[in-house]
């Protein structure tokens, strides 16, 4: 299999889809006489940067794909409530859901829920009944679970969250993502002040919040 048809097969999407993404130099490779060489960390690094996070792929699903227990019935997009593009799946149950793509492609659902259960014990059932419980609570308070000292998407050229190089400006911009909007924090020469502009913000913007989510998660392990 061609390092292409890998890639097409990962992203889930088509092989002229992978050698645009390549030519344009989102997913970094080499071209060689024997083809595109392509590391596992640059497809990784293209799947988690920001900008795929906030335009999830325009790539397309296969029908009969599969996903962990899920399989592929209709590969047409469709918005969720919430913005995201679904796909209809069907689980290994014959349970049929729309469920996010990018989820899909990450492997964060792998089944209707319904295999979860299959392989855990009593104790973890009770912990991720508590633990909805608490999503829940965080979700109507509109919060998120984590804001401070979360496992981000770092972008390749700055290595720091919320700071990117802008080739055109020859400046770091840094901004700061609430509520799904994104907030220009500045073009920066030094990269030393984006980050400061950064964090700034995260103190501004998350310390709130994450304080908040502390306070809700407390509240619930009292009870
Ligand atoms: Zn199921």
């Amino acid at each position: 299999m061609s390092r292409v048809t890998e890639i097409a097969r990962i992203l889930g999407c088509t092989e002229s889809n992978v050698c645009y993404l390549l030519r344009r130099g989102r997913i970094k490779g080499k071209k060689t006489s024997a083809g595109w060489m392509v590391s596992d960390e640059a497809v990784q690094e293209y799947l988690a940067s920001p900008k795929v996070q906030l335009h999830p792929i325009k790539l397309k699903l296969h029908k009969g794909q599969k996903f962990g227990y899920w399989t592929v019935l209709n590969p047409d997009a469709e918005r969720s409530k919430s913005g995201q593009r679904t796909a209809l799946v069907r689980c290994i149950c014959g349970k049929t859901k729309r469920v996010s793509i990018i989820d899909l492609l990450y492997g964060h659902s792998r089944s209707c829920g319904c295999r979860r259960a299959e392989n855990s014990s009593p104790g973890q059932q009770e912990g991720r009944e508590k633990g909805q419980k608490i999503m829940n609570q965080i979700h109507q308070a509109g919060l998120s679970p984590a804001y401070l000292d979360r496992r981000t998407n770092r972008n390749s050229r700055s290595g720091h969250t919320g700071v990117c190089w802008r080739e055109n400006m020859q400046k770091y911009y840094a901004y700061i993502m609430v509520n799904r909007k994104q907030i220009s924090l500045g073009l920066y020469t030094e990269l030393d002040d984006a980050i400061v502009a950064r964090k700034a913000a995260e103190e501004k913007y998350f310390r709130p919040r994450q304080e908040r989510v502390d306070a809700i998660k407390k509240g619930m392990v009292k009870d």
